[in-house]
Protein backbone atom coordinates (compact mmCIF):
# COMPACT_ATOMS: atom_id res chain seq x y z
CA UNK A 1 0.00 0.00 0.00
CA UNK A 2 1.53 3.46 -1.14
CA UNK A 3 1.65 6.33 1.66
CA UNK A 4 -1.26 8.28 0.24
CA UNK A 5 -3.59 4.99 0.52
CA UNK A 6 -2.35 5.03 3.47
CA UNK A 7 -3.24 8.04 5.32
CA UNK A 8 -6.08 7.76 2.94
CA UNK A 9 -7.55 5.24 5.35
CA UNK A 10 -6.36 7.73 8.67
CA UNK A 11 -3.31 8.18 10.43
CA UNK A 12 -1.50 5.15 11.27
CA UNK A 13 -0.74 4.51 15.04
CA UNK A 14 2.26 3.77 16.10
CA UNK A 15 4.38 3.60 18.94
CA UNK A 16 6.97 5.65 17.19
CA UNK A 17 4.27 8.26 16.35
CA UNK A 18 2.67 8.71 19.38
CA UNK A 19 5.88 8.93 20.83
CA UNK A 20 6.67 12.10 18.07
CA UNK A 21 3.21 13.90 18.74
CA UNK A 22 4.37 13.70 22.55
CA UNK A 23 7.44 15.60 21.50
CA UNK A 24 5.56 18.22 19.60
CA UNK A 25 3.05 19.19 21.78
CA UNK A 26 3.70 22.25 23.14
CA UNK A 27 6.01 22.80 26.18
CA UNK A 28 7.51 24.97 28.40
CA UNK A 29 11.29 26.17 27.67
CA UNK A 30 12.92 23.52 30.15
CA UNK A 31 11.38 20.90 28.31
CA UNK A 32 12.70 22.27 25.31
CA UNK A 33 15.91 22.50 26.48
CA UNK A 34 16.02 18.92 27.54
CA UNK A 35 14.70 17.56 23.89
CA UNK A 36 17.23 19.97 22.48
CA UNK A 37 20.22 18.40 24.56
CA UNK A 38 18.84 14.76 23.96
CA UNK A 39 18.33 15.83 20.05
CA UNK A 40 22.41 16.98 20.37
CA UNK A 41 23.21 13.70 21.78
CA UNK A 42 21.79 12.05 19.55
CA UNK A 43 22.55 13.57 16.55
CA UNK A 44 26.56 13.22 17.86
CA UNK A 45 26.24 9.54 18.13
CA UNK A 46 24.89 8.62 14.97
CA UNK A 47 26.58 11.17 13.08
CA UNK A 48 29.62 12.70 14.84
CA UNK A 49 30.23 16.34 13.91
CA UNK A 50 29.86 15.97 10.74
CA UNK A 51 27.56 17.91 8.00
CA UNK A 52 27.08 17.48 4.37
CA UNK A 53 27.25 20.49 2.20
CA UNK A 54 25.34 20.58 -0.97
CA UNK A 55 24.61 23.62 -3.90
CA UNK A 56 20.99 23.79 -5.78
CA UNK A 57 21.94 24.56 -9.26
CA UNK A 58 18.80 26.29 -10.80
CA UNK A 59 18.01 25.28 -14.36
CA UNK A 60 14.69 26.49 -15.18
CA UNK A 61 11.94 28.97 -13.40
CA UNK A 62 9.87 28.04 -15.70
CA UNK A 63 6.92 26.51 -14.52
CA UNK A 64 3.24 25.46 -15.65
CA UNK A 65 1.73 25.41 -12.08
CA UNK A 66 -0.37 27.73 -9.91
CA UNK A 67 0.85 27.08 -6.67
CA UNK A 68 -0.14 30.72 -4.60
CA UNK A 69 3.00 30.98 -2.58
CA UNK A 70 5.92 30.45 -5.01
CA UNK A 71 7.76 33.09 -6.87
CA UNK A 72 7.82 30.56 -9.75
CA UNK A 73 4.03 30.68 -10.17
CA UNK A 74 2.56 30.15 -13.91
CA UNK A 75 1.00 33.72 -13.76
CA UNK A 76 4.06 35.54 -11.97
CA UNK A 77 4.71 38.36 -13.87
CA UNK A 78 9.00 37.81 -13.55
CA UNK A 79 11.93 37.55 -15.81
CA UNK A 80 12.55 33.51 -16.33
CA UNK A 81 15.01 31.29 -18.54
CA UNK A 82 16.29 27.58 -18.96
CA UNK A 83 20.21 26.95 -18.96
CA UNK A 84 21.92 24.99 -21.90
CA UNK A 85 23.39 21.97 -21.12
CA UNK A 86 26.84 24.09 -21.67
CA UNK A 87 25.12 26.66 -19.12
CA UNK A 88 24.38 23.93 -16.38
CA UNK A 89 28.24 22.91 -16.91
CA UNK A 90 29.38 25.99 -16.55
CA UNK A 91 27.14 26.77 -12.93
CA UNK A 92 28.12 22.73 -11.87
CA UNK A 93 31.86 23.67 -12.48
CA UNK A 94 31.94 27.26 -10.22
CA UNK A 95 30.30 25.67 -7.79
CA UNK A 96 32.86 22.34 -7.91
CA UNK A 97 35.93 24.75 -7.93
CA UNK A 98 34.08 26.00 -4.21
CA UNK A 99 34.72 22.63 -3.48
CA UNK A 100 31.02 20.88 -3.18
CA UNK A 101 30.51 17.86 -4.55
CA UNK A 102 27.25 16.75 -3.82
CA UNK A 103 24.53 19.53 -6.17
CA UNK A 104 20.93 19.41 -6.43
CA UNK A 105 19.89 20.27 -9.91
CA UNK A 106 16.41 22.38 -9.18
CA UNK A 107 13.75 23.25 -11.89
CA UNK A 108 10.07 24.69 -11.83
CA UNK A 109 7.25 22.20 -13.18
CA UNK A 110 7.63 22.61 -17.35
CA UNK A 111 7.95 19.10 -19.72
CA UNK A 112 8.99 21.27 -22.47
CA UNK A 113 11.82 23.05 -21.14
CA UNK A 114 12.58 20.27 -18.67
CA UNK A 115 12.25 16.52 -19.83
CA UNK A 116 13.56 13.76 -18.21
CA UNK A 117 15.55 14.03 -21.09
CA UNK A 118 17.31 16.88 -20.44
CA UNK A 119 17.43 15.91 -16.75
CA UNK A 120 19.35 12.87 -17.77
CA UNK A 121 21.65 15.15 -19.71
CA UNK A 122 22.38 17.48 -17.53
CA UNK A 123 23.11 14.40 -15.20
CA UNK A 124 25.17 12.98 -17.14
CA UNK A 125 27.48 16.20 -18.04
CA UNK A 126 27.55 16.63 -13.98
CA UNK A 127 28.76 13.37 -13.27
CA UNK A 128 32.05 13.44 -14.85
CA UNK A 129 33.09 15.73 -12.42
CA UNK A 130 30.58 15.61 -9.17
CA UNK A 131 30.04 12.86 -7.37
CA UNK A 132 26.69 13.22 -6.44
CA UNK A 133 23.56 14.65 -8.22
CA UNK A 134 20.11 14.60 -7.43
CA UNK A 135 16.87 16.19 -8.53
CA UNK A 136 14.75 18.45 -7.04
CA UNK A 137 11.98 19.21 -9.79
CA UNK A 138 8.65 17.86 -11.07
CA UNK A 139 7.48 14.65 -10.26
CA UNK A 140 7.38 11.96 -12.67
CA UNK A 141 6.65 8.08 -13.40
CA UNK A 142 8.93 5.56 -12.12
CA UNK A 143 9.94 4.41 -15.85
CA UNK A 144 10.85 8.43 -16.39
CA UNK A 145 13.02 8.40 -13.37
CA UNK A 146 15.03 5.59 -14.50
CA UNK A 147 16.37 7.37 -17.57
CA UNK A 148 17.85 9.69 -14.80
CA UNK A 149 19.50 7.34 -12.54
CA UNK A 150 20.95 5.58 -15.55
CA UNK A 151 22.72 8.70 -16.39
CA UNK A 152 24.06 8.44 -12.97
CA UNK A 153 21.79 10.77 -10.12
CA UNK A 154 21.78 9.62 -6.81
CA UNK A 155 19.06 11.28 -4.77
CA UNK A 156 15.52 12.91 -5.42
CA UNK A 157 13.70 15.77 -3.07
CA UNK A 158 10.58 15.90 -3.44
CA UNK A 159 8.12 18.13 -0.77
CA UNK A 160 4.89 17.57 -0.30
CA UNK A 161 3.89 21.46 0.75
CA UNK A 162 1.42 20.66 3.28
CA UNK A 163 -0.18 16.75 4.07
CA UNK A 164 -3.59 18.25 4.40
CA UNK A 165 -5.32 17.69 1.04
CA UNK A 166 -8.13 20.03 2.01
CA UNK A 167 -5.20 23.05 2.40
CA UNK A 168 -3.38 21.68 -0.38
CA UNK A 169 -6.54 22.05 -2.93
CA UNK A 170 -6.98 26.28 -2.59
CA UNK A 171 -3.35 26.42 -2.88
CA UNK A 172 -2.51 24.94 -6.12
CA UNK A 173 -5.43 25.28 -8.21
CA UNK A 174 -3.89 24.95 -12.04
CA UNK A 175 -1.66 22.15 -13.55
CA UNK A 176 -0.47 18.90 -12.99
CA UNK A 177 0.52 19.82 -9.07
CA UNK A 178 -3.21 19.73 -8.25
CA UNK A 179 -3.15 15.91 -8.18
CA UNK A 180 -1.76 15.39 -4.08
CA UNK A 181 -1.91 11.66 -4.34
CA UNK A 182 0.44 11.46 -6.87
CA UNK A 183 2.79 14.33 -5.05
CA UNK A 184 2.34 12.17 -2.25
CA UNK A 185 3.82 8.42 -4.07
CA UNK A 186 6.53 10.50 -5.59
CA UNK A 187 9.28 9.19 -3.20
CA UNK A 188 8.25 5.44 -3.47
CA UNK A 189 8.43 5.94 -7.59
CA UNK A 190 11.94 7.43 -7.64
CA UNK A 191 13.06 4.44 -5.30
CA UNK A 192 11.35 1.70 -7.35
CA UNK A 193 13.48 3.19 -10.18
CA UNK A 194 16.79 3.22 -8.38
CA UNK A 195 17.60 6.37 -6.19
CA UNK A 196 19.23 5.54 -3.18
CA UNK A 197 19.06 9.22 -1.75
CA UNK A 198 15.24 10.54 -0.59
CA UNK A 199 14.13 14.11 0.65
CA UNK A 200 10.83 14.82 1.76
CA UNK A 201 9.55 17.46 3.74
CA UNK A 202 6.62 20.02 4.08
CA UNK A 203 6.58 23.70 3.22
CA UNK A 204 6.08 25.50 6.51
CA UNK A 205 3.46 28.05 7.16
CA UNK A 206 0.81 26.31 5.00
CA UNK A 207 -0.96 24.28 7.74
CA UNK A 208 -0.97 24.36 11.57
CA UNK A 209 2.78 22.69 12.09
CA UNK A 210 2.06 19.88 14.68
CA UNK A 211 -0.57 18.40 12.39
CA UNK A 212 1.78 18.70 9.80
CA UNK A 213 4.81 17.51 11.58
CA UNK A 214 2.71 14.32 12.93
CA UNK A 215 1.79 13.26 9.15
CA UNK A 216 5.14 14.47 7.92
CA UNK A 217 6.58 11.43 10.60
CA UNK A 218 3.92 8.80 9.29
CA UNK A 219 5.36 9.18 6.27
CA UNK A 220 9.23 8.59 7.21
CA UNK A 221 7.74 5.56 9.40
CA UNK A 222 6.26 4.50 6.07
CA UNK A 223 9.14 4.98 3.98
CA UNK A 224 11.82 3.60 6.38
CA UNK A 225 9.96 0.42 6.04
CA UNK A 226 9.12 0.37 2.46
CA UNK A 227 12.20 2.36 0.68
CA UNK A 228 14.38 0.70 3.34
CA UNK A 229 18.24 0.83 0.89
CA UNK A 230 17.62 4.37 0.66
CA UNK A 231 19.37 7.03 2.43
CA UNK A 232 16.01 9.33 4.18
CA UNK A 233 16.48 12.97 4.56
CA UNK A 234 13.60 15.44 6.03
CA UNK A 235 14.13 19.13 4.82
CA UNK A 236 12.21 22.08 7.21
CA UNK A 237 11.35 24.62 4.37
CA UNK A 238 9.89 27.21 5.69
CA UNK A 239 7.91 30.36 3.75
CA UNK A 240 9.91 32.89 2.53
CA UNK A 241 8.83 36.58 0.76
CA UNK A 242 9.12 35.47 -3.24
CA UNK A 243 7.41 37.32 -6.38
CA UNK A 244 3.92 35.72 -4.95
CA UNK A 245 3.51 37.92 -2.39
CA UNK A 246 1.95 35.53 -0.28
CA UNK A 247 1.23 35.94 3.68
CA UNK A 248 1.44 32.54 5.45
CA UNK A 249 -1.82 31.98 7.22
CA UNK A 250 0.45 29.47 9.59
CA UNK A 251 3.62 31.40 10.38
CA UNK A 252 6.43 29.36 12.08
CA UNK A 253 8.34 30.46 15.20
CA UNK A 254 11.67 30.05 15.54
CA UNK A 255 11.28 27.89 18.79
CA UNK A 256 8.76 25.73 16.65
CA UNK A 257 11.20 25.43 14.47
CA UNK A 258 13.46 24.25 16.95
CA UNK A 259 11.10 21.65 18.51
CA UNK A 260 10.61 19.97 15.04
CA UNK A 261 14.08 19.43 14.26
CA UNK A 262 14.83 18.19 17.46
CA UNK A 263 11.67 16.16 17.92
CA UNK A 264 12.58 14.28 14.50
CA UNK A 265 15.80 13.94 15.65
CA UNK A 266 14.94 11.95 18.96
CA UNK A 267 12.05 10.14 17.17
CA UNK A 268 14.06 8.98 13.94
CA UNK A 269 18.05 8.87 15.05
CA UNK A 270 19.19 7.91 11.87
CA UNK A 271 17.89 10.05 8.93
CA UNK A 272 19.59 12.87 7.57
CA UNK A 273 17.68 16.44 8.11
CA UNK A 274 18.75 18.95 6.34
CA UNK A 275 18.51 22.90 6.54
CA UNK A 276 18.56 25.12 3.27
CA UNK A 277 19.62 28.57 3.32
CA UNK A 278 15.88 29.90 3.24
CA UNK A 279 16.65 30.40 7.47
CA UNK A 280 19.06 33.52 9.12
CA UNK A 281 22.34 32.49 10.22
CA UNK A 282 22.07 32.84 13.86
CA UNK A 283 19.53 30.17 13.57
CA UNK A 284 20.65 28.22 10.88
CA UNK A 285 24.52 28.06 13.59
CA UNK A 286 22.15 27.15 16.78
CA UNK A 287 20.50 24.26 14.53
CA UNK A 288 23.98 22.81 13.04
CA UNK A 289 24.60 21.28 16.71
CA UNK A 290 21.13 19.95 17.57
CA UNK A 291 19.88 18.15 14.85
CA UNK A 292 21.38 19.41 11.24
CA UNK A 293 23.16 16.69 9.09
CA UNK A 294 22.97 18.77 5.57
CA UNK A 295 23.19 22.23 4.94
CA UNK A 296 23.51 24.22 1.47
CA UNK A 297 25.57 27.05 1.81
CA UNK A 298 26.12 30.37 -0.58
CA UNK A 299 22.90 29.18 -2.45
CA UNK A 300 20.91 31.00 -5.03
CA UNK A 301 17.41 30.50 -6.31
CA UNK A 302 17.85 31.22 -9.84
CA UNK A 303 18.97 29.96 -12.51
CA UNK A 304 21.98 31.21 -13.55
CA UNK A 305 22.50 32.25 -10.19
CA UNK A 306 25.92 31.62 -9.91
CA UNK A 307 27.62 32.40 -13.55
CA UNK A 308 25.44 34.76 -14.96
CA UNK A 309 24.24 31.73 -17.52
CA UNK A 310 21.03 32.04 -19.45
CA UNK A 311 20.32 35.71 -19.18
CA UNK A 312 20.42 35.93 -23.74
CA UNK A 313 17.47 33.74 -23.42
CA UNK A 314 15.63 35.91 -21.22
CA UNK A 315 12.15 36.75 -20.96
CA UNK A 316 9.17 37.85 -19.22
CA UNK A 317 6.16 35.46 -18.35
CA UNK A 318 2.21 37.28 -18.29
CA UNK A 319 -0.15 34.76 -17.02
CA UNK A 320 1.55 32.07 -18.77
CA UNK A 321 2.56 33.73 -21.89
CA UNK A 322 5.89 34.87 -23.23
CA UNK A 323 6.19 38.42 -24.35
CA UNK A 324 10.10 40.19 -25.15
CA UNK A 325 11.75 42.23 -22.11
CA UNK A 326 11.24 46.13 -22.75
CA UNK A 327 14.02 47.83 -24.03
CA UNK A 328 15.21 49.00 -20.38
CA UNK A 329 15.27 45.34 -19.81
CA UNK A 330 17.54 44.35 -22.39
CA UNK A 331 20.42 43.74 -20.74
CA UNK A 332 20.27 44.84 -17.74
CA UNK A 333 17.43 42.21 -16.07
CA UNK A 334 18.47 39.18 -14.24
CA UNK A 335 16.38 35.81 -13.76
CA UNK A 336 13.44 36.34 -10.51
CA UNK A 337 14.80 34.23 -7.75
CA UNK A 338 12.59 31.44 -5.96
CA UNK A 339 12.77 33.30 -2.82
CA UNK A 340 14.60 35.21 -0.88
CA UNK A 341 17.56 33.75 0.64
CA UNK A 342 17.56 33.92 4.74
CA UNK A 343 21.62 33.13 5.22
CA UNK A 344 22.95 35.06 2.36
CA UNK A 345 26.74 34.33 3.64
CA UNK A 346 29.18 32.99 1.32
CA UNK A 347 30.22 29.10 1.39
CA UNK A 348 33.08 29.93 2.87
CA UNK A 349 32.25 31.60 5.60
CA UNK A 350 29.65 28.75 6.17
CA UNK A 351 32.36 26.64 6.44
CA UNK A 352 34.82 28.42 8.55
CA UNK A 353 31.75 28.90 11.15
CA UNK A 354 30.23 25.36 11.00
CA UNK A 355 34.72 24.52 12.10
CA UNK A 356 34.20 27.66 15.06
CA UNK A 357 31.72 25.69 16.52
CA UNK A 358 33.52 22.24 16.24
CA UNK A 359 31.90 20.44 13.26
CA UNK A 360 33.78 18.96 10.27
CA UNK A 361 32.25 20.25 6.90
CA UNK A 362 32.06 16.95 4.47
CA UNK A 363 31.98 17.70 0.88
CA UNK A 364 31.27 14.51 -0.43
CA UNK A 365 29.79 11.44 1.49
CA UNK A 366 28.77 9.10 -0.83
CA UNK A 367 30.41 7.29 -3.94
CA UNK A 368 28.97 5.43 -7.13
CA UNK A 369 31.67 2.73 -6.17
CA UNK A 370 29.94 2.20 -2.84
CA UNK A 371 26.60 0.71 -4.47
CA UNK A 372 28.38 -0.93 -7.14
S1 LIG B 1 6.40 25.31 -6.16
FE1 LIG B 1 7.30 24.23 -7.89
S2 LIG B 1 5.55 23.62 -9.12
FE2 LIG B 1 4.82 25.24 -7.76
S3 LIG B 1 5.05 27.14 -8.92
FE3 LIG B 1 6.91 26.84 -7.70
S4 LIG B 1 8.32 25.82 -9.09
FE4 LIG B 1 6.27 25.59 -9.95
Amino acid sequence: MTFSETLHQGLPQSAVLRRFAELVAPCDDAALEALAAQAAATTRRHFGKTMRLFAPLYVSNECVNICNYCGFSRNNPIFRTTLTLDQVEAEARHLAAEGFRAILLVAGEHPKFVSNTYLADCTRRLRAFVPSVSIEVAPMETEEYRHIVDAGADGVTVFQETYDPVAYAPLHPSGPKRDFAWRLDCPERAYAAGFRRIGIGALLGLAPWRTEAVRLAAHVEHLLKHCWKASLAVSFPRLRPAASGFNPQFPLADRDLVQLVCALRVAFPEIGLTLSTREPAHLRDGLAGLGITMMSAGARTEPGGYTGAGREALHRTERGKSVPLAAAEVGTAEATVQFEIGDPRPHSVVVARLRQLGLDPIWKDWDAAINA
